[in-house]
């Protein structure tokens, strides 16, 4: 198996800690508190464009409407789009970001270590 292209291939939404549970291709099981991943939105509207700040940037908090997951869609091939409860499904999470962003305790050790992803 090619490793240096991980893709998940199944999800949970654990309700109870509000946290993403994605397994991936190479079995690795992935954690993404719900509200670090809404504030982690990288779309245009929360994140802002072209020198102008989002919305992200001008809250202190967020609803629990706001960082509750509902679902997740695919974007192609190499991303996921995860619907909110209040409605927001714009932003796209690559899976290389995915799996970077990923709070296991094994991933958290390795995350100061250089970037697993080289460019492409
Ligand atoms: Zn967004
Ligand atoms: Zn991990």
């Amino acid at each position: 198996m090619m490793n240096n292209y991980l893709v998940p291939v199944s999800f949970l939404l654990d309700e109870e800690k509000r946290q993403l549970i994605l397994t991936w291709s190479d079995e690795h099981e992935s954690l993404h508190n719900w509200e670090t991943l809404r504030w982690a939105c990288p779309c245009a509207w929360c994140a802002g464009e072209g020198g102008q700040p989002g919305m992200l940037q001008s809250r202190q908090s967020l609803t629990s409407e706001e960082t509750t997951l509902d679902n997740l869609q695919p974007v192609g091939r190499y991303g996921l789009t995860p619907i909110w409860e209040d409605g927001h499904k714009t932003g796209i999470y690559t899976f290389e970001k995915l799996r970077a962003m990923c709070e296991c305790d094994e991933c958290k050790k390795n995350a100061s270590q250089a970037e697993r992803y080289p460019k492409r």
